[in-house]
């Protein structure tokens, strides 16, 4: 039976804020022109994850004031409720917006401000450490995470190019997080399953990606028994290179195995895609059905950043919906 995508509701955990201004908005701040701004703002011809960043250098250039912060923030809630996507936890990295002079609590200050008056969807934000970041900056995240958390903010993650430095050297950083109660997912096994060993037992609520878990078996079955839950970026996949074409993504032999995942988008301006895309490409190749995706959608709101009761209010409210 053919999917109404578009009428399913749809629950996202791993989108950037960065990576998904409209390009009538890029185009709009920089006068360039449509040509311009795809070929600099898109991923269509990225050789690898290096390659494929190298797409948020004008959105970053932009997202240097309060006003364009809160704009683009706003514009993209909007998106998300074309969509029907329910519930969805934006991310973005204090530290990349303060090149103009803004503070890490003017710049989350300016997300949050987006989300005056908004009802639907429910939004939820995480704050970004930085693989390149030192020490000190990537605390002062989870600090910033703490003061928020439960007010806008839902947790923290860590991200960049994975292949940078070793996650050895961020243990302590999320041993901090834990102590502070702040709650973490960690980008990982993008492009190749090293790593993974070193999040799984750091014991994220969930892994950004670790879709190359697949190359290993025994962390796979480690994967198995953590209850870990992937974030998983079909389309990102592609252009990236990890995977070379969507056949070759393991979505299926993940969801088979019992692994929860999560469907997301990852950039959806990079990325040209929306939830309703991804999904659409999944059913295709792989023949996912509705209660396929309706199980991730209901493992993203179980893996959420959401306070327990609030969690169970959208679960509540995402099986009316779905009804
Ligand atoms: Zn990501």
């Amino acid at each position: 039976m053919e999917i109404d995508y578009q009428k399913l509701p749809k629950v996202e955990l791993h989108l950037h804020l960065d990576g998904s201004v409209r390009l009538t908005t890029l185009k709009e701040l920089t006068n360039l022109s449509d040509e311009e701004i795809y070929r600099k703002c898109v991923s269509s011809d990225s050789k690898n994850l290096k390659d494929y960043l190298t797409k948020f250098t004008i959105p970053l250039e932009l997202m240097q004031t309060k006003d364009n912060i809160t704009r683009i923030t706003k514009e993209l809630i909007e998106d998300l409720k074309k969509d029907n996507v329910i519930y969805a936890e934006i991310r973005f990295a204090p530290y990349l917006h303060t090149r103009g002079g803004l503070s890490y609590y003017e710049v989350i200050e300016s997300v949050l401000k987006a989300t005056q008056n908004n009802k639907t969807p429910k939004i939820n934000f995480i704050l970004c450490m930085l693989k390149n970041l030192d020490e000190n900056e990537n605390r002062k995240v989870i600090d910033y995470a703490r003061i928020f958390l439960n007010h806008g903010i839902g947790g923290v993650d860590l991200a960049g190019d994975e292949s940078m430095a070793s996650l050895e050297s961020y243990k302590e950083l999320f041993k901090y997080a834990k102590s502070r109660k702040v709650p973490f997912t960690i980008h990982q096994g993008e492009v190749s399953s090293k790593g993974l060993d070193i999040a799984i037992s750091l014991a994220p609520k969930r892994i950004g990606h670790g879709i190359k878990i697949i190359d290993d078996c025994e962390l796979l079955e480690k994967m198995k028994k953590s209850k870990i839950t992937l974030e998983i970026c079909p389309t990102s996949n592609i252009n990236t290179k990890a995977f070379s074409t969507v056949k070759d993504l393991p979505i299926k032999k993940l969801f088979d195995l019992g692994i929860p995942i999560t469907i997301n988008t990852d950039n959806r301006t990079v990325s040209n895609t929306n939830l309703n895309k991804e999904y659409e490409l999944l059913a295709k190749e792989f023949h996912f059905t509705k209660e396929d995706f309706i199980k991730m959608n209901k493992n993203a709101i179980k893996a959420s950043f959401l306070p327990y009761v609030d969690k169970l209010k959208l679960e509540i409210l995402y099986d009316e919906l779905v009804k």
